[in-house]
């Protein structure tokens, strides 16, 4: 079994590179030179020493002992929280900016949904004084309006984008379009395992420093360098396909992902897009998306801003299709109870993205031994107003 992508940029039928006749060229280039420089020694030097003294890594692996009794299992939280500007995003805006400065790009645009990934590109363009420029759908400009101050701080650009729903699609395609008319100069950073190939690999891999982790910390902290299950969130697939990265072919190794079900995967409210999408074509790839039938983009709906997205990265496509892969939709409501649990049980306040594979654990029939490995991707300060205005579906936890 291999799942990872094969030379014509494909994982089983997702993936693929399908963009305008005018990116042809960048992104055959962008395929041809990806591997050289991301596997040279310069490159990981210079990759690892920023995750280092930069980032903070590595993100400790941590022991959950009062969460390990609840769910009878031994859980150890990855936490990607720890990271510098508060979540995964940052080790993959790292790699890129490496890479966009080794082409000789001196222009960097990114899409962003919630923020997250427009201030982890910004922060690193700030470090690298390079130019950035943001798009944003402008309904999420107003609703993330910390994170557009953030990134204007930063020194970046922010283009609120108003076609379509004014979200993150349409800031994926906004941005698409910048590139077509900028080809030379700029580098896309994309945000997650998505976009045309390389994109897919090239993100899984700027990622993979979490399993990688993962494997020594393991070994140093029980004795073997594998557990019986790891978990996370999953939207475009990202801090999932990191956490998976080093163990994909190890069947010893249950991967279990939680995606966002909104109100209901088979409700008209959803982000579940393993449980609900057919194959289509989004921003560059085949994978799934969820549309009509005439394959019109259905809007995607979910309380995380960071999963709200209607497709989701072909790599996970083909894991969940060839049953590598057990995806769970958890609902709003329980992601919230997870997010209060989380804090209330271990002090640790998560990203209600993260908070989703948190309520994954009620749904995993573990036994006492199992070891669990589930990532924390990101801290959740930036969600209290959420989890304050859903309080009453945490239960007891809420009562304050
Ligand atoms: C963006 C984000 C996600 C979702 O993105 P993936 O690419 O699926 O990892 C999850 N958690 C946090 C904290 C995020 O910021």
């Amino acid at each position: 079994m291999n799942y990872q992508v094969d030379e014509k940029g494909y994982y089983g039928e997702f993936g693929g590179a399908y963009v305008p006749e005018i990116l042809y060229a960048t992104v055959r280039n962008l395929q041809e030179q990806y591997r050289g420089i991301v596997e040279s020694q310069e490159f990981k030097q210079e990759y690892h020493a920023l995750l280092k003294d930069y980032v903070g890594r590595p993100s400790p692996l941590y022991f959950a002992r009062r969460m390990s009794e609840k769910y009878g299992c031994q859980l150890y939280l990855k936490r990607e929280d720890l990271n510098h500007t508060g979540a995964h995003k940052i080790n993959n805006t790292i790699g890129q900016i490496l890479l966009a400065k080794k082409m000789g790009k001196t222009r960097i645009i990114a899409e962003t949904g919630a923020g997250q990934h427009g201030v982890a590109t910004a922060t690193v363009c700030a470090l690298m004084g390079m130019q950035c420029e943001v798009f944003m759908g402008a309904t999420d400009v107003e609703r993330q309006h910390t994170n557009v101050e953030r990134m204007k701080m930063l020194g970046a650009q922010v283009h609120p984008v108003r076609t379509g729903n004014m979200t993150l699609s349409d800031a994926c395609s906004e941005a698409i379009r910048d590139w077509c008319c900028h080809p030379a100069d700029t580098f896309y950073i994309v945000g997650s395992t998505m976009g045309p190939h390389p994109y897919p690999d090239l993100v899984a891999r700027m990622q993979s420093v979490i399993s990688e982790e993962i494997k020594w910390q393991l070994e140093e902290k029980i004795g073997r360098d594998y557990p019986d299950y790891l978990m996370a969130c999953i939207g475009g697939g990202s801090n999932a396909a990191g956490t998976i990265y080093h163990y994909m072919d190890d069947e010893r190794v249950k991967i279990v992902l939680a995606e966002a079900g909104g109100h209901g995967w088979d409700t008209d409210y959803t982000a579940a897009t393993i449980h609900r999408g057919t194959t289509g074509i989004l921003h560059g790839a085949k994978m799934l998306v969820m549309q009509d039938n005439d394959g019109q983009i259905q809007e995607a709906f979910t309380i995380s801003a960071g999963l709200d997205y209607p497709g989701v990265g072909p790599m996970h496509c083909n894991m969940a299709r060839q049953g590598r892969t057990q995806v769970l939709s958890i609902n709003d409501d329980e992601a919230i109870r997870g997010g209060y649990e989380l804090t209330r049980m271990e002090g640790i306040i998560p990203a209600i993205e993260s908070a989703h594979a948190i309520a994954a654990l009620a749904k995993v029939p573990f036994k006492k031994d199992d070891v669990v490995v589930l990532t924390v991707s990101g801290r959740g300060d930036k969600d209290v107003e959420t989890y304050l205005k859903n309080k009453q579906l945490a239960g007891d936890y809420g009562n304050f």
